[in-house]
């Protein structure tokens, strides 16, 4: 028998119930910022709320001021910490691409509160005390790979902390250890799934494999269908950052139609990037979470520059918790090429799309004689393809004018061949932006 780890009271809570206690939870989050971190304490002063009395109903989440990845750096190491050192159990960081990491400590609440969230998180992709589930996420300062493994340990499920890399070794755990599941980032997923092809085992070796439990970077529905056709999963999405705790903020059930928030714990708002306002249910903009029940380093309405959806009709599987569309795009990865705005999930959806292509891509940014170019370098999954000049010239002329259609932008394709665009084991880095470096 299978323990579940489905928290039925919490997660089926009718709607006007769960909004009492986030407004409860919201209030005690303002007091306990405002008397332990000093920084909260002189931006809420600034603000006028001098506490957690001033928040009267939930929408008035809106007058407390944005906490943004720049604050977090700028208090770079432990300057967000609202408990002493001597309280805190766990130091994770994420991989900052530029300058300092952003860092996040635990309490043993917090920790054990995390183990919570993510153990509905994988119950609610169904994952249960009978899985063996493989965690091909780089272990380390990284939230997501820890983050996981003690969230399947609290449900009962056999973990394998396999880690990043060595990808022969992962395809012979999978055949060897009778892995039912896989956590990885979608990219690995697809790179792995490749390999299970050429491994030259028969698909029966892997015929275990259910689950895919994928996460910590965005992955088109073409993405999705490619990763499960190839290792014969259901693949499922989760989200969080390290700026909130890391996994576990929300999580896609098996209806999938978006990602359960765990909203007990972190009350999601959606606000026009630009002007900063609340954006209506259902509407898109950016995602501002803050977090309801954390400890060591609460965040009040961080601004994650995801771009999303939130929809509160009740699901299928009987939640209520509010679910959020997949990622769009992020703030910050949205390029503006000649005025327009453009993510690179939209040119992977035209791309994924198209027979003879790869879901291999890379995006490539110039500027010349003040005019923005952009070229879009496309992996052939077919190299037979380069001996027909007719062929090419079709399939690079299709992509052009999809994109165009799309994009509403002209762009250079230039179609290369198999194998030859880099593989990441980690975040996919697609887009190189030439823009401010001198040729
Ligand atoms: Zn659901």
């Amino acid at each position: 028998m299978g323990v579940r780890y489905f928290q039925k009271d919490i997660e089926t809570m009718p709607r006007a119930q769960l909004e009492a206690l986030q407004l409860e939870r919201l209030r005690r989050m303002v007091d306990y910022c405002y008397n332990n971190v000093p920084f909260y304490h002189k931006r809420l002063g600034e603000a006028g709320i001098e506490g957690g009395g001033k928040i009267k109903a939930l929408s008035d989440v809106q007058y407390i001021p944005f906490t943004t990845k720049d604050d977090i750096r700028d208090n770079y190491p432990f300057g967000m910490m609202a408990v002493p050192m001597k309280d805190i159990v766990r130091i994770h960081a994420s991989s900052g691409t530029t300058g300092k990491p952003t860092v996040g400590v635990y309490t043993q609440g917090d920790i054990d509160q995390w183990a919570q969230y993510m153990a509905r998180v994988v119950t609610a992709a169904g994952v249960t005390a009978e899985d063996i589930i493989q965690i091909s996420f780089g272990y380390g300062l990284f939230t997501g790979a820890l983050g996981l493994h003690f969230g399947l340990e609290k449900i009962g499920a056999t973990v394998i902390p396999a880690s990043s890399g060595n990808s022969e070794k992962q395809l012979m755990m999978l055949r060897d250890f009778g892995v039912t599941g896989l956590v990885a980032t979608p990219s690995y997923a697809l790179y792995l799934g490749e390999l299970v092809r050429e491994s030259g085992y028969p698909q029966e070796a892997y015929a275990k494999l259910r689950h895919g439990i994928l996460g910590s970077e965005g992955c088109t529905e073409e993405m999705r269908r490619r990763i499960e056709e190839s290792l014969g999963v259901t693949v499922t999405d989760n989200y969080g950052m390290t700026e909130l705790q890391g996994p576990g903020v929300s999580g896609e059930c098996t209806e999938r139609c978006g990602l359960h928030f765990n909203e007990d714990g972190f009350l999601p708002e959606v606000i026009d990037p630009d002007t900063l306002q609340p954006k209506g249910r259902g509407e898109a903009g950016e995602l501002v979470v803050t977090t309801l029940t954390r400890q060591g380093m609460p965040v009040l309405r961080y601004r994650t520059k995801d771009i999303t959806r939130l929809h509160y009709e009740p699901c299928a599987c009987g939640r209520t918790h509010a679910r959020m569309e997949k990622v769009m795009g992020r703030t910050d990865d949205m390029l503006i090429i000649k005025g327009v705005n453009v993510f690179p999930s939209q040119i992977e959806s035209v791309l994924v799309g198209m027979d003879n292509v790869g879901p291999h891509y890379q995006l490539v940014v110039t500027r010349k004689n003040y005019l923005d170019r952009l070229e879009v370098k496309v992996e052939l999954t077919d190299s037979s393809l380069l001996e027909s000049f007719g062929e090419l010239q079709g399939l690079q002329k299709r992509i052009h004018d999809k994109l165009r259609s799309v994009l509403g932008l002209e762009t250079k394709v230039t179609l290369v061949e198999p194998k030859s665009l880099e593989r990441f084991q980690g975040k996919a880095k697609r887009v190189q932006d030439l823009r401010n470096t001198k040729n």
